[in-house]
């Protein structure tokens, strides 16, 4: 894009419902299992150009080979989720999940990000089109609890239909 953002990425935090410090240091935008929505504690123009120094990174280091250009969005709470049978205490809800996709089609629609495959994804997808990054074998988002038929590799269509459906409601 001209304005240097390439893509928006999806994730969810492998912490708990709420966002703590650590998450909010990881993901520009979170989103509790409410649905209601935190900052991060960089904004998204930090991932413009990712400097890392002695005092640490200066960015949201959210999707390792992936950073520069990227908005990184999360969900709360999938600690200890192990797979579909064993999602751990805090699972993403419905309202949660709405609520981030609404977010993902603002954003879209700011930064002049498409909905398409190549610019908003999961992590769990860009670690597949980028095996050789730090991102290859990330599991978010291989399982929406408040979906469960779906397979994972159906997750990110269906979150870039549901982006296209805010963005025209
Ligand atoms: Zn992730």
């Amino acid at each position: 894009m001209a304005n240097g953002f390439k893509r928006i990425i999806i994730h969810w935090t492998a912490g708990g419902k709420i966002p703590n410090d650590h998450d909010k240091q990881c993901y520009h935008f979170l989103i509790d299992h409410t649905g209601k929505p935190y900052e991060g504690k960089f904004k998204p123009e930090a991932n413009l150009k990712c400097v890392d120094d002695a005092n640490g990174s200066h960015y949201a280091a959210h999707t390792g080979g992936g950073n520069t250009g990227s908005i990184g969005v999360s969900m709360c709470g999938m600690m200890n989720f192990k797979d579909k049978n064993n999602v751990g205490p805090c699972p993403i809800t419905r309202i949660q999940f709405e609520a981030c996709m609404k977010m993902c089609a603002m954003l879209s629609q700011k930064y002049g990000i498409p909905v398409l495959s190549t610019n908003i994804m999961t992590h769990y997808e860009f670690g597949v089109s980028h095996p050789n990054t730090a991102s290859h074998g990330k599991i978010d988002i291989v399982y929406l609890p408040p979906f469960p038929w779906l397979e994972k590799d159906d997750i990110g269509r269906f979150i870039r239909s549901k982006i296209k459906w805010y963005l025209t409601n």
